[in-house]
């Protein structure tokens, strides 16, 4: 095996797996995301390569994997959350294959149930909802999703990398029949100990979100109020 791509969790470094941190702790080679936590790079081998990929674009990333491949070094891509979910491991994976390189998929704890969980919102609730779609922000190039669609589903919306379009969102998921009074939220930096986050409904989330930063995520549905309820039973600060 010389390829591991390795999910870090959503942010606290303990959310990392048993066998991920193993892999870590034993590599020859570290190739990180942006997102995963300084603590978790700091546990490859001092002698250990550390690649940060801040500013490389995906292609070149993928070409170091397969570069490094070839030389029989074991290597650690760390990826946010699981390296399958919105983490474009997939074409990584299919890139290692192409050049008939050996890699394995180590799953990370995403970020989809994890974060919501940090400010104590249920994806799913009996009686409440029984389904979550998790869809990206933005379309594929960048361009609108596709609201019609996701106003649809009729369960919990968590959507990704949406923090610099929560407007846009909650007004065409409104447009598209949903009602303005639907709960909402913002998790920023869920896991983390500088997390913060809103709840409020489809029309007054934008306003209470102004501020946050990334990473974050917008989650819609009546699980949001669930949320909101068990934190005032526990009197704990996790809403605002
Ligand atoms: N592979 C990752 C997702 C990578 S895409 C996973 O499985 O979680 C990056 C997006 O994930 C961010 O724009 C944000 O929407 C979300 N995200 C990742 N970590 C987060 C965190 N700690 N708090 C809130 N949102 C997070």
């Amino acid at each position: 095996m010389t390829v591991h791509l390795v999910g870090a969790g959503p942010g606290d470094p303990g959310l990392i797996t048993a066998r991920g941190l193993e892999l870590v702790r034993a590599c020859d080679v570290l190739v990180a995301d942006v997102l995963v936590s300084q603590e978790l790079i700091d546990e490859a081998p001092e002698d250990a390569i550390v690649v940060s990929r801040a500013g490389m674009k995906q292609e070149e990333v993928t070409r170091l994997l397969v570069a490094y491949g070839t030389t029989g070094l074991d290597i650690v891509r760390l990826k946010g959350g699981d390296p399958f979910v919105f983490g474009r491991g997939g074409e990584e994976a299919i890139a290692l294959a192409e050049a008939g390189i050996p890699f394995e998929v180590v799953p990370g704890v995403s970020s989809i149930a994890a974060v919501p969980a940090s400010a104590l919102i249920p994806v799913t609730h009996r009686g409440v909802s029984d389904r979550v779609t998790i869809a990206s922000g933005h379309g594929a190039d960048g361009d609108e999703p596709d609201y019609a669609s996701l106003a649809a589903t009729g369960g919990t919306l968590v959507l990704f990398m949406g923090l610099e379009r929560v407007e846009q969102l909650c007004r065409g998921l409104v447009a598209a029949g949903l009602p303005a009074s639907t709960p909402a939220a913002v998790v920023s930096r869920g896991t983390l100990p500088d997390q913060e986050s809103v709840s409020g409904t489809l029309e007054t989330l934008a306003e209470l979100a102004a501020g946050l930063e990334s990473p974050a995520l917008v989650i819609v549905g009546d699980v949001v109020a669930v949320g909101a309820g068990l934190a005032a039973a526990m009197a704990v600060p996790a809403i605002a």
